[in-house]
């Protein structure tokens, strides 16, 4: 009894397991995670469940039962130490598993500052998992002074929650703007306006030296020499892919674990998906880090394990809640040539690489984001002049 093991108990691995079962495999299927409890979804550990306003209950991706009904062994606070690909088996604790395929979803843990800058001082947290999140919780507290550091879309949304349960908030990023490696400078400067307005102190193109503090964190010393006083403070500074166990079992790792057109790595026993998967993306090699990859490939990785054999075609999305605000994002915006800023229900900007539609970030508009994303998907030959031209009704791209 092998059957397939998946590494990583997170969403590309609940999404993949679940495949299996409605795709009609009827051999094992084993998850193990490190974690300790069963999967769930990461958005809302910096969003509402953060704020306190979403319960623990509705984080689960799935109840208990689903995996018990439908025979999937759910092995949790398990760390995988090694795979030997010879053997086919995984090796955790003092046990040895056994495979047929295995898939590795073993996710991109946060980046931390080292130690030797006082990264590890009491009171500096990162957001990556559910323990994360219940520690700085009870942190969160009026009038309390939070450093964050690094304005990606993570730390930015610690800082509105932060601001809206009272704690004064400053936000250090070491490139020129927030945002700079996700998103424009329109959608960056209509973010950083919103947290401007709603009193969050910025520093960009502020590099930090060292955190201060002996038991505590007590400040955060700036580039240019500054302290920044904090009961708290989060790093938000990226992640790396899990791959050293994909690395060590001898799997070619680039930028994360190396997948072909199917999800399947160098060892043709063994397929990656979600965050820790290197894939092939609009020409180039890429890896995505969102909840839509890590369902689409998730599933598509279980369907290729099966003899499906379908080519995974990327369609990147995503969102950001802040302050009451909602961004969503379609496409990849690699390379853009053109951006074209559009007032609609709210506010959107439309990315375009050499006259073609690649990407839109859609501020409070979900009308943009939705004819948006379709038009990407269906590679319209809509021009920036149609969307520049606020007489051209949005729906109507759609039926050209
Ligand atoms: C705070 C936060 C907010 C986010 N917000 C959004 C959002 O708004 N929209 C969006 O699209 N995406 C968002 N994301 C990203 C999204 O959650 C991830 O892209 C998604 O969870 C990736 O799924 P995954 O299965 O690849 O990895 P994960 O969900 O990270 O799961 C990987 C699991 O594998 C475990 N693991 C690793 N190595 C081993 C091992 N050797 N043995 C056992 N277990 C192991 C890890 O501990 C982890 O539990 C957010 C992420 C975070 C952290």
């Amino acid at each position: 009894m092998s059957g397939i093991v998946i590494v990583g108990a997170g969403q590309a691995a609940a999404s993949m397991a679940a495949k299996l079962r409605s795709e009609g495999y009827t051999g094992a299927v084993t998850v193990i995670g490190d974690e300790p409890c069963p999967p769930y979804q990461r958005p809302p550990l910096s969003k509402a469940y953060l704020l306190g306003e979403m319960p623990l209950e509705r984080l689960t991706l799935r109840a208990d039962e689903f995996w018990t009904d439908q025979k999937i062994t759910m092995r949790t606070a398990t760390n995988v130490q090694a795979i030997d690909p010879a053997a086919r088996a995984v090796t955790f604790g003092g046990e040895t598993l056994g495979y047929d395929q295995l898939a590795l979803c073993t996710g991109a843990p946060a980046r931390r500052l080292p130690a030797a800058m006082g990264g590890d001082l009491p009171g500096v947290f990162t957001v990556r998992e559910l323990a994360d999140t219940d520690a700085m919780a009870p942190h969160f507290q009026p009038g309390k002074r939070l450093v964050v550091i690094g304005g990606g879309y993570i730390g930015l949304e610690a800082a509105a929650v932060a601001r809206k349960l009272g704690l004064s908030v400053t936000v250090v990023e070491a490139a020129p703007r927030i945002l700079g490696r996700v998103a424009c400078a329109q959608t960056a400067d209509t973010i950083r306006a919103l947290h401007i307005a709603n009193g969050v102190i910025l520093h960009e193109g502020t590099g930090v030296e060292m955190l201060l503090g002996q038991d505590h964190v007590t400040g955060v010393e700036l580039s240019t020499g500054e302290v920044l006083p904090a009961d708290l403070v989060i790093t938000g500074i990226g992640v790396t892919p899990a791959t050293a166990l994909a690395q060590a079992a001898g799997l070619a790792v680039g930028n994360g674990i190396v997948t072909d057109s199917l999800g399947r790595t160098s060892d043709p026993q063994i397929w990656a998906a979600g965050d820790c998967a290197e894939i092939a993306l609009d020409g180039g090699r890429a890896r995505l880090e969102s909840v839509g990859n890590a369902i689409d490939m998730g599933e598509l990785v279980a369907q290729n394990m099966l003899g499906a054999n379908i080519a995974y075609t990327p369609k990147p999305w995503f969102w950001s809640d802040q302050f009451g605000s909602k961004l969503q994002i379609a496409g990849w915006n690699a390379g853009a040539t053109q951006i074209i800023t559009r007032a609609g229900d709210g506010q959107s900007f439309w990315y375009f690489r050499d006259g073609r539609l690649i990407a839109v970030d859609a501020l409070d508009d979900p009308r943009a984001y939705m004819v948006g994303k379709r038009l990407i998907e269906a590679a319209s030959s809509v021009t920036p002049e149609d969307i520049a031209d606020p007489k051209v009704d949005l729906k109507s791209l759609m039926r050209r």
